[in-house]
C-alpha cells in the first residue's frame, strides 16, 4: 500500500497587491449588526446592504449600530519568474 508522498516547496521573493484584473473578484460590500451579528447580503455594490439595514432595524427597533464591511481582492505574485515556486530537492 503506497501512502500518499510529501513534497517541501519553498517561496520567495512574494508580494500582495489589490487584484484589479478583469477576472478578479471585485469589490464586495456588506453591513453588520453590531448587537446580534447578522449579516446583508454579500453583494458588489453598497445597495443591497443599504437596503437590509433599515428593514432589519425595523423588525429589531433596538438595534441601532452597525459596522459597514468592504472585501478587496488581493492577489500574491511573484517578483520575477526566478522566484517561481521551487521544490526542495
Ligand atoms: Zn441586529
Amino acid at each position: 500500500m503506497t501512502v500518499g508522498a510529501t513534497r517541501t516547496f519553498r517561496f520567495t521573493n512574494v508580494r500582495m497587491a489589490v487584484d484589479a484584473e478583469p477576472d478578479s473578484e471585485g469589490m464586495l460590500y456588506a453591513l453588520e449588526c453590531c448587537v446580534c451579528g447578522k449579516r446583508s447580503p454579500l453583494a458588489e455594490s453598497p445597495g443591497p446592504a443599504e437596503e437590509w439595514a433599515p428593514r432589519h432595524f425595523a423588525a429589531n427597533p433596538e438595534h441601532h449600530t452597525y459596522r459597514a464591511l468592504e472585501s478587496t481582492p488581493m492577489k500574491i505574485t511573484f517578483e520575477s519568474a526566478a522566484d517561481q515556486l521551487q521544490a526542495v530537492p
